[in-house]
C-alpha cells in the first residue's frame, strides 16, 4: 500500500506541474492534488488509492457499454496491426468508415444516409456551422447564415462549440458567441416555468417555451434565419428534460420558415433516453445530428455529422467541393471500435433494455428519492437523472447559489464511492446502460446516504433555515 501512496502523490506533483486540465481551476486543482483514476470495470472506476467508485456519470456521459469490454479492445487491436491509419482526403478511403457510415445510417431514423466524420461532439458542431452555411449559399441564399441555439445548451467548447452553446460562462472568455449565432431562453420548467408561469400546465408552458424561437425568427426575419439547434435533453446544462409538446412545436416552427433543424445527439444518442437517438424519444425530425461519446462509448474519441437527405442533395449534387475535414475523419481504429461498440448495443439489447427495465425502474427510484427533504424534485428521462436540492420544500424555497449546496454534496458523493455531477443546486447522473436493477439499487443507496451526510452538513451549517 505505501509504495501506491507515494506513486499518487508523484503522479500527482507531476499533474500539478504540467497537465492543464479542461475546465480547471488550475492553481486551486494544484494545491489539493487530482484524484488519480487508475481502472475501470463494468459501471465501476477505482482510483490509486484503492477506492471502488460507481461512476453513475459513464466518464462523461459516454461509457455506455460499461468499462473493461475486451471486444472493443479486440477491435481497436486487430485495426491497428492491420491499417492503423490513413485518410479519406485524396480519393480514397478505409474499410472502418465505410462500414461504419452505413452502419450508423442504418440505426438512423430514414432520412439520414450520410455521415461526416470529426474526432468529437465539438468538432461536429462547427461542422455543422460550415455545412448549415455551405448549404444556404448553394440554394442562393447566403443571408441565411443566423443559426439560433439556446442559453444553458451545451454544443462544447471549440470556437463554434462554445459560441452554439449557451453557457454565459464560457462566452466571457475569448470574445464568444462568433458572430451569427444568437440565444433564446431554454424550456426549464422548474427552475422559470413554474414561477413565471404559474397558470400554466407544464405541457402548456412547453408550447410557450418554444414559441421564443417562433418570436426570434420574426425579430430577426425569417429570410436571416439558417437553422435551431438544441439538445434533446440539455445534458452538462443540468439534465434540462422538456415538456412533450417544446420539441413537436419546435418542428412545426421550423417548418413553417423552412429553417434546418439540427438535434445535438451527443449525450441523447446511442439509446441514452431509451431510444437510439433523442429526436425519436421526443418525436421531431431533424436534418442534422451531431454525434460523439456514446458511438464509441469513450474507448476512442470519435464523432461526427448524420447529414439529412435535405441537405445531402444539396451537397452532393450541387456542391462541388465542400472545403472542410480533419485528418482524423474516419479514423480506422476509431470506426473500428465504433462498430464493436453498436454491435454490442444491438446484441445486449441496451436500447429496449432502458426503454422498458432500467429506465422505468431508475425513474421509480427517484420518485422515492423525492421523500428526502433535501429533494425539491427528481426527474428521470431514460439512463439520465436529475435531482434538485432545495431549502424547503412546501412551499419550494431554493438555496442562495452562492452557497454552492450541489459542490457539497457532490463532495459527498465523492467521498462515499460515487460520481454525481452538480450543476448549481441539481445533482445529476447518467449511469452506464448495463447498469443492472440490483446496480440500480446499490446507487439509490449511495445517493441517499449521500444526500444525508449533505443534510447532516447544512443542518451543522445552519444553512437550513
Ligand atoms: C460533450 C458534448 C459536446 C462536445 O463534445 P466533445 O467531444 O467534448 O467535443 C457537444 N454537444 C453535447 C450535447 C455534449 O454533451
Amino acid at each position: 500500500m505505501t509504495s501506491q501512496y507515494s506513486s499518487t502523490a508523484e503522479i500527482q506533483k507531476l499533474d500539478a506541474a504540467h497537465y492543464l486540465h479542461p475546465f480547471t481551476d488550475h492553481s486551486a486543482l494544484a494545491k489539493k492534488g487530482a484524484r488519480v483514476i487508475v481502472k475501470g470495470q463494468g459501471v465501476y472506476i477505482w482510483d490509486s488509492e484503492g477506492n471502488k467508485i460507481f461512476d453513475a456519470m459513464s466518464g462523461l456521459w459516454c461509457v455506455n457499454v460499461g468499462y473493461g469490454r475486451k471486444e472493443l479492445a479486440d477491435a481497436a487491436y486487430a485495426q491497428m496491426l492491420q491499417l492503423p491509419f490513413y485518410n479519406s482526403f485524396f480519393q480514397t478511403t478505409t474499410e472502418p468508415g465505410v462500414r461504419l457510415a452505413a452502419l450508423l445510417t442504418e440505426i438512423a431514423p430514414p432520412q439520414f444516409k450520410h455521415v461526416f466524420f470529426s474526432g468529437s461532439g465539438s468538432e461536429g458542431n462547427d461542422t455543422i456551422v460550415r455545412l448549415v452555411r455551405r448549404y444556404w449559399d448553394l440554394q442562393g441564399q447566403p443571408e441565411r447564415n443566423v443559426i439560433i441555439s439556446r442559453w444553458n445548451g451545451y454544443h462544447g467548447s471549440t470556437m463554434a462549440g462554445a459560441s452554439l452553446g449557451g453557457m454565459k460562462g464560457m462566452h466571457q472568455q475569448g470574445g464568444l458567441p462568433i458572430p451569427g449565432i444568437v440565444h433564446i431562453d431554454q424550456p426549464y420548467w422548474f427552475e422559470h416555468g413554474r414561477t413565471q408561469y404559474p397558470n400554466l400546465s407544464k405541457e402548456q408552458y412547453g408550447i410557450e417555451a418554444a414559441s421564443w424561437l417562433e418570436k426570434k425568427i420574426l425579430e430577426l426575419g425569417p429570410e436571416k434565419v439558417a437553422a435551431f439547434i438544441g439538445e434533446p435533453v440539455q445534458g452538462a446544462g443540468g439534465v434540462i428534460i422538456p415538456p412533450s409538446t417544446y420539441w413537436p412545436e419546435i418542428q412545426r416552427i421550423c417548418d413553417k420558415y423552412g429553417i434546418l433543424l439540427i438535434s445535438d445527439e451527443v449525450i441523447c444518442g446511442f439509446g441514452r433516453l431509451g431510444t437510439w437517438w433523442g429526436c425519436e424519444k421526443f418525436g421531431f425530425r431533424p436534418d442534422l445530428m451531431t454525434f460523439a461519446k456514446g458511438v464509441s462509448s469513450g474507448y476512442v474519441p470519435l464523432g461526427g455529422v448524420m447529414i439529412g437527405d435535405r441537405v445531402a442533395d444539396v451537397l452532393i449534387k450541387k456542391g462541388g467541393e465542400f472545403t472542410h475535414g480533419y485528418t482524423y475523419s474516419g479514423h480506422p481504429v476509431a470506426a473500428a471500435v465504433a462498430i464493436a461498440n453498436i454491435k454490442i448495443i444491438r446484441e445486449e439489447k441496451l436500447v429496449e433494455k432502458v426503454a422498458t427495465e432500467t429506465g422505468p425502474y431508475l425513474a421509480k427510484v427517484f420518485e422515492a428519492l423525492k421523500e428526502h427533504p433535501l429533494v425539491g424534485d427528481a426527474e428521470t428521462c431514460g439512463l439520465v437523472g436529475a435531482l434538485i436540492l432545495v431549502k424547503n420544500k412546501s412551499p419550494i424555497q431554493l438555496f442562495d447559489e452562492k452557497l454552492e449546496v450541489g459542490m457539497v454534496c457532490r463532495g459527498h458523493c465523492f467521498s462515499n464511492g460515487l460520481i454525481m455531477r452538480a450543476v448549481g443546486d441539481r445533482m445529476i447522473i447518467a449511469p452506464p446502460l448495463v447498469t443492472t436493477l440490483k446496480q440500480i439499487d446499490e446507487l439509490a443507496a449511495l445517493i441517499r446516504k449521500c444526500l444525508d451526510l449533505t443534510w447532516t452538513e447544512l443542518n451543522n451549517r445552519g444553512w437550513l433555515t
